[in-house]
């Protein structure tokens, strides 16, 4: 048996050992944490919606009509008329024929890749994607191969040297990590003509990018014949939980026959679905909060661009400042925090050795303000 504690010992003196705040408040500009009111510039609530009155009033109205929870999995007995509707509403949001929820995205990502590909398949991923891509890949048994972030080239050179078998090409679509936004369009044509399904996960994308905050394909104009699978979370900008893949007909079909953490799992609560309903009415009305939200991203890289600080390649609401060392990033976490803000630090291995950074991220419910607050806190860092 291991040691588990000398390991935690040894995590300690490398700066890089986990551990968690205690959230006293919903989600929101400011939030409470461990007794102390902190300005939160780490969530992922890109809209702000994660404490929105009305679509607290539809998760309450959800569970007074269906109670708490679903009862068993999808194929059972726990699969509402909540659920489906969302279903629905999600693949026209998405512009795909049809979508089937998962109770997270990490499950989600995990049930394509094994459902697609198995024991002498290849799947294809970009170096930077999100730890559940990866994951995905090993557990469905197929051989991974990692192409170098956002290169086309590199893709289509590994693609064309694969031979038999299923392949399968995943990437995020924006960056979880960095911000940066992937070439979809070139990664689309390329898959097309290597026969190799491409996947793209939008867990960053959807609610903030394309028309109505419909997400990266249709940012790109792409729909289901360029990027056949489509997956999005419910838990980011959409203020809820859980997720949804989106393709063919005879692609969700066939995940529900195989994809095994949809089939043995516990349905998402009925009253969540109302909750995810009501949430995507309203983002897709919510062109005022995706400006305002841009002003702020312009906004605050402007600022950060006189500071001298060093920006990451990235438009969108993710805005790493990069440190380097993961001591480094670490102590100007918790500088900020000193002066109540809240920023995390991001270290290895979430992202590669050496890339330590400051993982800045934006809420339409930010004033300007308090993004000038945040460049002022960050100008005393250096
Ligand atoms: C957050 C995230 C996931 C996981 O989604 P959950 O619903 O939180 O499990 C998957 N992919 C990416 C890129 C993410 O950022």
């Amino acid at each position: 048996m291991k040691n588990l504690h000398a390991l935690l010992q040894q995590r300690r003196t490398e700066g890089l050992y986990r551990s968690r705040r205690t959230v006293e408040s919903p989600q929101g500009a400011e939030i409470v944490v461990d007794g102390k009111t902190l300005l939160n510039f780490c969530s992922n609530d890109y809209l702000g919606l994660a404490n929105h009155p009305d679509i607290k009033k539809a998760f309450i109205a959800g569970a007074e009509k269906y109670g708490t929870g679903s009862g068993a999995a999808h194929l059972i007995c726990g699969h509402s008329t909540a659920h489906h509707a969302l279903e629905e509403e999600l693949a026209e949001f998405s512009g795909y024929p049809r979508a089937l929820l998962f109770s997270t995205g990490y499950m989600a990502n995990l049930g394509v890749a094994q459902a697609l590909c198995g024991r002498g398949d290849r799947v294809f991923e970009d170096r930077l994607n999100h730890a559940s891509l990866l994951d995905a890949a090993l557990l469905s048994g197929a051989r991974l191969q990692r192409y170098q972030h956002n290169n086309p080239d590199d893709l289509q050179h590994k693609l064309s040297e694969a031979g038999t078998g299923e392949k399968l090409v995943m990437t995020d679509a924006v960056f979880s990590m960095d911000g940066d936004i992937a070439p979809l369009p070139q990664l689309a044509t390329i898959c097309q003509a290597a026969d190799a399904w491409l996947m793209m996960d939008d867990a960053h994308g959807i609610g903030v990018l394309g028309k109505h905050g419909c997400g990266s394909a249709q940012h790109f104009g792409l729909g289901s014949t360029d990027v056949p699978v489509y997956m999005a979370t419910l838990g980011k900008a959409l203020g809820t939980a859980g997720a949804f893949v989106a393709g063919s007909d005879d692609l969700i079909e066939y995940l529900i026959q195989s994809a095994r953490t949809y089939v043995y799992t516990t349905a998402m609560p009925p009253a969540l679905a109302e909750a995810a309903r009501a949430s995507l009415r309203i983002a897709c009305a919510a062109d005022d909060r995706r400006e305002h939200l841009q002003q702020l991203i312009r906004q605050f890289r402007a600022g950060a661009q006189q500071l001298g600080l060093q920006l990451m390649d990235s438009a969108t609401a993710i805005q790493p400042i990069l440190a380097g060392e993961t001591a480094a990033a670490t102590r100007w976490s918790q500088r900020l925090l000193e002066q109540g803000i809240l920023v995390s630090a991001i270290r290895p291995p979430t992202v590669p050795a050496g890339t330590a950074r400051l993982r800045i991220t934006f809420s339409a419910n930010h004033t300007r303000e308090q993004v000038n607050r945040l460049l002022d806190a960050l100008n005393q860092l250096t």
